[in-house]
């Protein structure tokens, strides 16, 4: 029987690649005050993460988006408090599957007038990619499993996972609901896959 979820990215894998991620915009953001805007609420242990990560003078702020429809139709819940505008913006994004939602959010940020718009991304689901979109710094590729932890939820559950697992079989993730978080705290799953590089 096959397993019902495999981690993919370890916390200890998160720790390494955020520290160098941080390292990379620090260096290209030295005396830029840039601006992290953090897509909610995947991204909450991400950035948290990464602006402990960033040796240099920032701000952060936050956008919460409600999603309609299926083709990445998104709207803005709640904005920035900071203007934008002049600023340096650098978009945190936790995962970016089809880059329907990052493009939309690309085009709604780009009309404020930031001094430059990019984009970090801790996972990038490549082979899901409908739209091209530039994602400057980037934390993983994976393949196209659903995922979960470190922020990614299922149903609003998982989030708190520390590291990043797929599901390989939902049906029996689903009974095994209340085992999972446990045997994953308890690390009594063992074996990353090659999923993520
Ligand atoms: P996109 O518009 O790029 O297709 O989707 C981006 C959004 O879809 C992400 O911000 C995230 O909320 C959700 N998403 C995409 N893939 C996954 C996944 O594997 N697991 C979870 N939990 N959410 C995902």
């Amino acid at each position: 029987m096959k397993t019902p979820y495999l981690e993919v990215v370890s916390e200890d894998a998160l720790a390494k690649r955020i520290a160098e991620l941080g390292e990379a915009i620090a260096t290209d953001y030295a005396d830029l005050n840039p601006v992290l805007v953090g897509v909610l609420k995947g991204c909450v242990p991400f950035i948290a993460d990464l602006i402990r990560a960033i040796d240099e003078p920032h701000e952060v702020d936050f956008l919460l988006l409600t999603r309609f429809g299926t083709k990445g139709r998104v709207s803005v819940a709640m904005d920035t408090a900071i203007s934008l505008e002049g600023r340096h913006v650098l978009l945190v994004e936790d995962i970016v599957d089809t880059g329907l939602t990052l493009s939309t959010l690309l085009r709604n940020l780009a009309v404020r007038q930031p001094a430059s718009l990019k984009t970090v991304a801790l996972l990038d689901k490549v082979p899901r990619r409908i739209v091209e979109v530039p994602l400057e710094y980037r934390g993983f590729e994976i393949g196209d499993e659903f995922l979960l932890g470190y922020g990614l939820d299922w149903n609003g559950r998982y989030r708190n996972l520390p590291g990043v697992w797929a599901v390989m079989d939902m049906e029996r993730l689903q009974d095994l609901d209340e085992s999972f978080p446990e045997a994953v705290f308890a690390s009594t799953v063992d074996g990353s896959s090659e999923i993520a590089r």
